[in-house]
């Protein structure tokens, strides 16, 4: 027996990855849970969304809100103010081995 695709979810993981794919934050995570259930809505033909599509749509908003947070999220090196790289690690305060010393050399 074949799987049938769930086209609530098939919808969902499109939202999501075009929502990756837009760099731009000019899209809010309200607009985009707000545009998906509009289409909800429309295939629907105007009926109320079901319980998976309104899952559908929460999750959107909770994931794009997340994705912008990150890219706001800038953290500064506390020595010189150079902004840390993304991957450095959540007790990083500075940029290099320098900056570092320079701070505990002023404490
Ligand atoms: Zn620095």
């Amino acid at each position: 027996m074949a799987v049938k695709p769930d086209p609530v979810f098939t919808k969902l993981t499109k939202v999501l990855s075009a929502l990756k794919e837009t760099a731009s934050e000019d899209k809010s995570a309200e607009a985009a849970a707000r545009e998906l259930k509009e289409d909800f809505k429309r295939e629907n033909g105007g009926a109320p969304l079901t319980d998976g599509q309104r899952q559908a749509v929460r999750r959107t908003k909770i994931r794009a809100e997340r994705e912008t947070k990150r890219k706001k999220h800038v953290r500064r090196c506390v020595a010189c103010g150079a902004q840390l790289p993304v991957s450095a690690r959540a007790d990083t305060k500075t940029c290099s081995d320098a900056c570092r010393q320079k701070v505990s050399r002023n404490r």
